[in-house]
């Protein structure tokens, strides 16, 4: 049973809590390129799960329930970046130098840590990532803008990097479970559910 209001000082934290925190993610469609800044000097390193519909579900390792339910969890390693592609919405208002939360998957770490070693620190330049092909054919490209090395990012006003601590820490095991039989809506978005358009 669902109520639709509580009253109380600590219950309005629970209700914070529950409602998480809405991220925007970091994502390519095929054949896509991007230009972005990373903005943390290291990764923020989980686990996590792909609800299909649902999002993604930071894996708690002990006492999980998508792992009991079988579904295999992904190592990631979670950047803050900035992404310069521009975007427009359906009020036709452009948007661009977005801070989003990037989850970078093994190779592609490799990849970044070879660059960071020839390059210096993968924060200290914009990097163009192209993506090539879907599913599990999928790879990805790194380029260096060499102009930018040694340049400082530049945070758009209003604009703050993620908490990664904060909104990725796992939910509650109950919390999971009510989200998993559709009683609570997904706060983590997946691609193809993304309200923001990837229109360029
Ligand atoms: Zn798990």
């Amino acid at each position: 049973m669902s109520k639709w209001q509580s009253l109380g000082w600590d219950e309005a934290e629970e209700q914070v809590k529950s409602t998480g925190t809405f991220t925007r993610d970091f994502f390519l469609k095929e054949n896509e390129e991007a230009t972005i800044r990373i903005l943390d000097a290291e990764p923020f390193n989980i686990r996590d799960h792909f609800v299909m519909g649902k999002g993604w579900f930071t894996c708690s390792v002990e006492d999980c329930p998508l792992c009991e339910r079988g579904n295999k969890p992904t190592s990631h390693f979670v950047f803050n970046v900035l992404d310069k592609r521009e975007w427009t919405d359906k009020a036709g208002a452009t948007h661009s130098n977005e801070v989003k939360l990037w989850r970078v998957g093994v190779k592609l770490l490799r990849l970044l840590g070879k660059k960071q070693a020839r390059k210096g620190p993968v924060n200290t330049y914009d990097i163009t990532v192209s993506r090539l092909g879907s599913g599990t054919n999928t790879t990805y490209d790194i380029d260096i803008e060499d102009s930018t090395i040694g340049s400082e990012a530049e945070l758009p006003e209003g604009q703050e990097l993620y908490d990664r601590d904060e909104v990725l820490q796992p939910k509650s095991r109950s919390e999971l479970l009510g989200i998993l039989a559709g009683e609570t809506p997904a706060d983590s978005h997946s691609a193809e559910e993304s309200p923001v358009p990837w229109k360029r």
